[in-house]
């Protein structure tokens, strides 16, 4: 299995639509022709998304969490992470908490700041992989690209894409209730 990603601009849609299948396939050659057997049997879906993060709160017992609260390009591929990271997070805070004010605080506290770190990040980023300019995929594969493999640059990395960076899963308090390997 293998999932083929093809960006288009929402106001794009229609006319690559209408353009026809064997329009796409020719598009797809002349930028890599080692992929056309893979487009050939591909069966698109048209997923729209976009960035935005709203107010978390909607009331005193009503609270937004995952793509609802924050959503991005899927450039770090984090969204569902984020989104089952939030549902942990207020949970063990509702457990934890004396009064859903509480635990809604709580769990902001915990949460907020890793959210704010990757909204930034998927910001930043997203215009290396998905933009009209010449410049930043230029430098994403001739100079960020070579970056990624020295040593210190790739684990740093390797945090940053698996979500890791400043410790979500330590920071919600969800390790103290994982069972422990040798229970
Ligand atoms: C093209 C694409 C690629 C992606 N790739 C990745 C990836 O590689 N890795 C990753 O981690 N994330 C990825 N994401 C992001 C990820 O899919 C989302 O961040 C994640 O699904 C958010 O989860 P959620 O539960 O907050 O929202 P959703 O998954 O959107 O769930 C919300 C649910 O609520 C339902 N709903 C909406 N309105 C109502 C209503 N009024 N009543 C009842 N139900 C309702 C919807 O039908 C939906 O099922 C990608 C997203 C896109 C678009």
């Amino acid at each position: 299995m293998a999932t083929f990603f093809w960006s288009l601009r929402n106001r794009d849609y229609d006319r690559w639509q209408a353009a026809g299948r064997a329009a796409w396939i020719d598009e797809v050659a002349a930028l890599w022709p080692e992929t056309v057997p893979f487009a050939e049997i591909a069966e698109p879906v048209h997923a729209r998304y976009r960035h935005h993060t709203r107010k978390p709160t909607l009331g005193r017992r009503v609270i937004r969490i995952g793509d609802a609260w924050h959503a991005t390009s899927p450039q770090l591929g984090q969204g569902a992470n984020m989104a089952l990271l939030d549902a942990a997070s207020l949970a063990l805070a509702l457990q934890r908490s004396e009064t859903v004010e509480l635990a809604f605080a709580a769990h902001l506290r915990q949460r907020q700041m890793h959210i704010r770190l990757y909204q930034t990040l998927s910001l930043v980023l997203t215009p290396f992989y998905q933009s009209d300019s010449l410049v930043l995929p230029s430098l994403r594969d001739f100079a960020i690209g070579p970056a990624t493999r020295l040593p210190l640059v790739r684990q740093i990395v390797s945090r940053l894409v698996t979500g890791e960076f400043l410790d979500p899963v330590g920071r919600i308090g969800f390790n103290q209730v994982l069972p422990r390997a040798d229970a």
